[in-house]
């Protein structure tokens, strides 16, 4: 039998919940296969998220530590990644999706001679020695059913495709030696900025609250803020937002902004196109607040309330604030 890997690149000094997902999917499939579930980690700071990969089951830990690792290159990274795919040979890598790993599949597929699947919501070991996996297509319209036959295959799994699950283990810790001549970068990084800035992060978040164009000023965009803060959640945003310059790029959720499916999604004047259903329709529950009874986003959403936002959102936010004060001891 061969190894499942899940290479974890911890961002912002931690093991993310949708790399805690990918472990926990490896892990499922190893105990109905007989595979080994195994991590890599690929940080300056790898060996001190030891523990944080053998609470999801991993038995086998393979550590990559460089400071060249924190700058966000992607050369380094590259390298790093196809040394301990070399060396660990595994059937599977597996990542949790995001714009860096999206960079490097295709380039680390043509390395280590393997087959990519990208931005999957589900994977099994196909009987052949490939993956069979589903990945939403033409706007999550439709699933995609995609299969690799070679022996190797790279998988990207998208956020919250899996339920992240504990199954600590004592593993096997082996570290694979790594070194990036810094002479051999292309690229400099003048500046890391964090978009959510003292906000919760919103690929992390467990609840997003998003505002659409009903959110038609600074009183309104004011509110949102307020409902964020008191349900400790992140800020997502409709495209037209976005492009009006109310919210900033990275908050777009939809087609073409980011995939969320958090455990609570407050959608707000937001009307529910497609393309902005793309990017979250698979969150736990939904809650739209639209003066719009015909409005589609109560297609697809838990609870609807039909109503002005301006009206809406004052007493609610009110009320969650009492309901949280009592929560919170004293
Ligand atoms: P609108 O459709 O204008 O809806 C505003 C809603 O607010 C209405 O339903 C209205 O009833 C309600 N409203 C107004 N005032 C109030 C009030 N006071 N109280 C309560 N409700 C109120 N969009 C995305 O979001 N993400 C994407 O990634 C994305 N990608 C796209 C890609 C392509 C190729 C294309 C063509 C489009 C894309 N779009 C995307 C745009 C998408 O088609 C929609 O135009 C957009 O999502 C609509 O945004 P909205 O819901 O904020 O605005």
């Amino acid at each position: 039998m061969s190894t499942l890997l899940t290479v974890v690149l911890p961002s912002e000094g931690e093991v993310k919940r949708a790399d805690q997902e990918v472990l926990t999917r490896c892990r499922e499939l190893a105990d109905e296969t007989g595979h080994t579930p195994a991590a890599a980690i690929i940080a300056p700071d790898a060996s001190d998220h030891v523990e944080a990969v053998e609470r999801y089951g991993a038995e086998e830990v393979y550590p990559v530590e460089d400071s060249i690792l924190s700058e966000g290159h992607l050369a380094p990274l590259l390298d790093a990644t196809t040394t301990v795919i070399d060396e660990v040979d595994p059937r599977v890598a597996a990542f949790s999706f995001s714009e860096t790993v999206g960079e490097l599949l295709g380039a680390l597929a043509v390395r280590t001679d393997a087959a990519a699947l990208p931005e999957v919501t589900s994977f099994e070991l196909g009987d052949d020695g490939g993956v069979d996996a589903v990945r939403p297509v033409m706007a999550a319209k439709a699933m995609a059913r995609t299969r690799s036959t070679t022996d190797r295959t790279l998988v990207s799994v998208r956020a919250a495709a899996y339920e992240a699950e504990e199954h600590p283990v004592d593993a096997a810790v082996t570290p694979v030696s790594f070194s990036f001549d810094e002479g051999d970068l292309r690229r400099t990084i003048r500046e890391t900025v964090t978009a959510a800035a003292g906000r919760v992060d919103l690929s992390e978040a467990r609840v997003v609250v998003a505002a659409g164009r009903g959110v038609s000023d600074e009183e309104g965009k004011a509110l949102i803020e307020e409902l964020a803060d008191v349900l400790d959640a992140g800020i997502g945003a409709s495209r037209p937002m976005v492009e009006e310059g109310r919210f900033p790029a990275t908050a777009q959720i939809g087609q073409t902004g980011k995939v969320v499916a958090p455990d609570l999604y407050i959608a707000v004047g937001l009307s529910g196109a497609i393309q902005h259903v793309a990017g979250m329709k698979d969150s736990r529950v939904i809650v739209a607040i639209n003066k719009d009874a015909d409005a589609p986003i109560f297609d697809v959403c838990t609870y609807g309330l039909v109503g002005d936002l301006y009206e809406v959102l004052p007493p609610l936010i009110e009320e969650l604030r009492a309901v949280t004060a009592e929560a919170t001891p004293a």
